[in-house]
């Protein structure tokens, strides 16, 4: 054995110490410690505090950035920690007998605005609108701002069009922290407020024009001098300018808009084409959804444009905004659509009524529902009234009556009233130039849900939604919920359809289509709860359900009446919710929000079977006592009555 050997011996028994002492190192077990949310690198808003969620498995005692929470049995845990602007790291430090474990998640706060210092005059890159390009016409605003050193005189121009219009400094704005919204309270201390907001406005007058033309703003302060040189030396000579005796100088800034103005030439319409037919108008650039149903081919005249929107003209006195992705600009001298309705009638069916609107093109139109009395309303834009005739149906008693007004030039409303007291969804549809309205009858089923058709939608697939502190995701949550309930709605007699029986992707808008396959009568789509950043989960949680159409309200009512009853949670609260697998017209549909991901005694109740029975029962409950309240419906079988002792008896009569 020579002493190489002997060295060689030597490190193979120092590295097998060394394995060895770290295999008993490791069946000590420290805790292991997993941060599920925020994950690494995530950026977050302007917030002050933030909840963290995950699960330190073996620890004994848990701090988060020094604070100490609480550790659940599973070893999840929620944290609430103070956070500050930047890079901020979470330290999360647990501990047991054989020691400590340390894990860090390094995010990033967004940092508030700050104030411009008075001297600076800087024109605050993100503070300067029109950010996006802007078409306007003439009588249309132009609203400008912008966000430089408090005190200062601040102008604008549009070259070509309007020179050095004063702005206005607006009082104090609130940052952009805690802004309120429906989850968050909003409370603003006034420490947090921003001065220095500079706001202007132009009409644009007839004749005038510009194409793609920057703002340019200008901010000025006035300083008295004592020495010219020191001025001269700070300033570039560019941004000061000196009074004649030197006794003052004007120290200014000139910055421009990124969005160029462009003021359209109204003396020719500019009409663009709808491309695609199941395309979403808004009340604003991406704004509320305005819900008319824009036919493929229906061309309607731009007269605005911000971003990507385009403003159109529904009717002279009807502005619709669409997205630019859902039209075609089509060469000057192509006119918009109008068209007439000149006859309507009314066919009734075993399950529905129909109207028909023999228009003599395919116009936009949107429906809106009125509940006290119910009433459906439906507007066609580009049309004028040239209706003679209603004809009823004899046999039909679901539509009281039919109507039509012209409140403006280019809207005609067609109103029915209807003899029901729960309206159980609608379809639309041209055939040809004709708009078809197939209104459902309230199911004749008069012995609980038997019969009935229930659509159960379970929440998300291909993205997990989202996620419980042990890592329990919420599609899973959702799907095990969601087949309890449907059992227990077939055991009541019911029809079920689930959009997903298992892990397959479905996307949002295949849900929808799947209920109307499933000729659904009730549409239920079942979701668990997650917060947005920087709510505290403690004090903001709860069960809460949400519906879209009016008519849907009856049904949320009765689920989150049940929910708040059986599972003792807090309300989170009964929401009108825009979410899009609410937004078909053809049947009453809801969804339920039951419990929190992210708080671990609701994860931990969500992996039970207990509890998803639970939650499945009293949304089965809720159902129940919706079909009892609304099945059958007193108002309709009335009129039924009334109709039949009118007629020869209606025997035979139901054409299908
Ligand atoms: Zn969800």
């Amino acid at each position: 054995m020579n002493s190489l050997t002997l060295l060689r011996r030597f490190v193979v028994a120092v590295l097998c110490v060394a394995a060895i002492a770290g295999t008993l190192h490791a069946q000590e077990a420290r805790p292991k410690i997993q941060v599920v949310y925020p994950r690494e690198g995530q950026s977050l808003p302007p917030i002050d505090s933030q909840f963290v969620v995950g699960q330190a498995l073996g620890a004994k005692s848990l701090k988060i950035n020094g604070i100490d929470t609480r550790l659940y049995d599973s070893g999840a845990f929620l944290g609430w920690i103070p956070v500050r602007p930047g890079a901020f790291a979470i330290e999360v430090v647990a501990q047991n007998r054989a020691g400590e474990s340390r894990f860090t998640r390094t995010i990033e706060i967004a940092k508030p605005p700050v104030e411009t210092p008075l001297e600076s005059l800087k024109v605050e890159t993100d503070s300067r609108k029109p950010a996006e390009d802007v078409w306007l016409w003439p009588g249309d605003l132009l609203e400008v701002t912008c966000r430089t050193s408090p005190r200062a005189e601040v102008f604008f121009s549009l070259p070509g069009v309007a020179e050095q219009l004063p702005m206005v400094e607006l009082s104090a704005q609130d940052r952009p922290v805690f802004r309120g919204n429906a989850f968050r309270d909003s409370t603003v201390a006034d420490s947090s407020r921003l001065h220095g907001v500079y706001y202007g406005s132009y009409r644009v007058g007839a004749g005038e024009r510009a194409d793609s033309v920057r703002v340019i703003f200008t901010a000025r302060n006035r300083v008295g001098l004592v020495a010219r040189d020191s001025i001269g030396a700070l300033f570039a000579s560019d941004s000061v300018r000196f009074s004649s005796d030197s006794s003052f100088a004007d120290l200014f800034s000139t910055d421009s808009s990124a969005g160029r103005v462009t003021i359209l030439d109204d003396r020719f319409p500019n009409v663009a084409q709808i491309k695609d037919s199941v395309i979403v108008a808004r009340v604003g650039p991406a704004q509320g959804y305005f819900w008319p149903f824009l036919p493929r081919g229906t061309r309607l005249e731009i007269t605005g444009r911000k971003g990507p929107w385009y403003r159109m003209r529904a009717a002279p006195h009807q502005e619709i905004w669409v997205h630019d992705t859902s039209l075609t600009r089509l060469p000057a001298g192509f006119p918009a659509l109008t068209g007439s309705v000149n006859f309507t009638r009314i066919d009734g069916f075993s399950d529905r009524s129909e109207l028909r609107l023999f228009l003599t093109a395919q116009l936009p139109y949107r429906i809106d529902e009125s509940l006290d009395p119910l009433e459906l309303t439906i507007s066609i834009y580009g049309a004028t009234s040239d209706i003679d005739w209603i004809r009823y149906d004899f046999d039909d008693p679901l539509v009281q009556y039919a109507d039509w007004r012209q409140p403006e030039p280019g809207v005609l409303q067609y109103t029915v009233r209807l003899n029901c007291d729960q309206l159980w969804g609608y379809d639309s549809y041209y055939e040809g130039s004709t708009l078809v309205v197939a209104i459902r009858k309230p199911p004749e089923e008069d012995d609980g849900l038997r019969g009935l058709s229930i659509v159960i939608d379970p929440g998300h697939s291909a993205d997990d939604g989202s996620i419980g502190p042990t890592g329990l995701k919420e599609k899973t949550a959702n799907l095990w919920i969601a087949r309890k309930l449907r059992d227990l709605l077939v055991d009541r007699g019911a029809e079920v359809t689930l959009t997903r029986e298992g892990s397959e992707d479905v996307s949002l808008y295949d849900r929808p289509r799947i209920a109307r396959q499933a000729k659904a009568e009730l549409f239920i789509s079942v979701h668990n709860n997650a917060l947005p950043d920087g709510v505290n989960p403690w004090r903001k949680h709860g069960a809460s359900t949400y519906y879209y159409h009016p008519s849907s309200k009856a049904l949320a009512e009765c689920v989150q009446g049940s929910l708040l009853r059986k599972l003792e949670m807090p309300d989170f609260g009964l929401f009108r919710g825009n979410f899009a697998v609410m937004r078909p017209t053809q049947y009453p549909s809801i969804l339920v929000e039951c419990a929190f991901m992210i708080i671990p005694e609701h994860e931990a109740a969500l992996k039970t079977a207990a509890f998803q029975e639970k939650v499945a029962e009293a949304i089965a409950e809720g159902v129940k006592t919706f079909v009892e309240k609304s099945l059958p419906d007193r108002k309709y079988q009335e009129a039924k009555k009334a109709r039949e002792r009118l007629g020869p008896g209606g025997s035979g009569r139901n054409r299908r």
